[in-house]
């Protein structure tokens, strides 16, 4: 997958230069300027870097003079990125260098329906619609705001886990994905998938000898959806959730875990020890969706 994005990138990064290298070739043909300023580039590799550097600024301006000559913008031979902020290499940051939201971007692209962020749920697009009564959309509207203060303050928010638990059809799901959509928007890594498709996954790398384990455990916000549907299967499930939810605790790793399950419930279904680490009140905020009966579906 990484591969095919560093060609994507590559392929940008060449197409950029040859059309720059096109334009540079029809303004000399037009303008011998053009092709002097050029001569004059080739020699500043031989000055002292800090002459280098005056010879190449005042270049720079003449030839932002010619380009206004010939009525162009004088940024007409700079490269053209499609994202100026990683210049198309799909990395920011110096020296550390993380992944640029461009390219997170990409990759969730790349994801199936079920491990995707999807893109039309976030916070901006927040409706009360969903709520059957004032209650329960004010409790929606308080677990809005907070799910967003902690979007905002990632990778390192005051609490590290949220446990958003309570009926279906509460929009629980779009606060999970809002989160995650937030996080990537903010240049913070972010993977968000059902416990379903979790469970799908580590069953698939048994057979292809690669484990999605430490995804799970080192994205800097794991959001984990729909936890008590996946299927119960032996040395599968649990083992998996528990070494998820011991290393993120430890490690004090934003994480959302979203249920239909109420606290106990879930203690009831995994035992204390997987269900200890998962609401931990040291920890963990508890967010449960509260109000009157459900109108509709999902
Ligand atoms: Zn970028």
């Amino acid at each position: 997958m990484s591969m095919d994005l560093e060609t994507y990138y590559l392929n940008l990064r060449r197409s950029s230069a040859r059309q720059l290298q096109q334009r540079r070739e029809e303004l000399e043909a037009r303008d011998p300027g053009f092709a002097l300023l050029q001569q004059k580039r080739s020699r500043v590799f031989a000055m002292t870097p800090q002459g280098a550097k005056l010879a190449l600024n005042a270049i720079r301006l003449e030839e932002e003079g010619l380009l206004r000559q010939h009525g162009l913008p004088r940024d007409y031979l700079q490269p053209v990125y499609r994202c100026s902020l990683c210049r198309d290499t799909g990395y920011v940051g110096e020296p550390l260098k993380r992944k640029c939201t461009c390219r997170m971007k990409l990759e969730q692209e790349q994801l199936s329906e079920s491990a995707r962020i999807n893109p039309r749920e976030t916070f901006e697009h927040f409706s009360g619609g969903i709520y059957p009564d004032q209650i329960s959309l004010q409790n929606g509207k308080q677990i809005a705001a907070f799910c967003e203060k902690y979007a905002d303050t990632l990778p390192r928010p005051k609490i590290c886990q949220l446990y958003l638990f309570g009926q279906a059809g509460r929009g629980k799901s779009f606060m999970g994905n809002a989160m995650a959509a937030r996080a990537i928007e903010r240049g913070v890594e972010a993977l968000r998938l059902t416990a379903y498709r979790m469970t799908e996954e580590v069953m698939q790398g048994f057979s292809t000898g690669l484990s999605p384990l430490s995804r799970y455990v080192q994205v800097p916000l794991l959001v984990l959806d729909d936890l008590g549907t996946e299927p119960m299967i032996p040395n599968v499930t649990a083992e998996t959730l528990f070494s998820v939810a011991d290393q993120r605790s430890s490690g004090r790793l934003a994480t959302v875990y979203i249920s239909n399950l109420t606290p106990e419930e879930l203690t009831d279904r995994y035992g204390d020890r997987i269900a200890s680490r998962i609401t931990d009140k040291a920890i963990t905020k508890l967010l449960p969706f509260e109000g009157g009966s459900l109108r509709g579906g999902n």
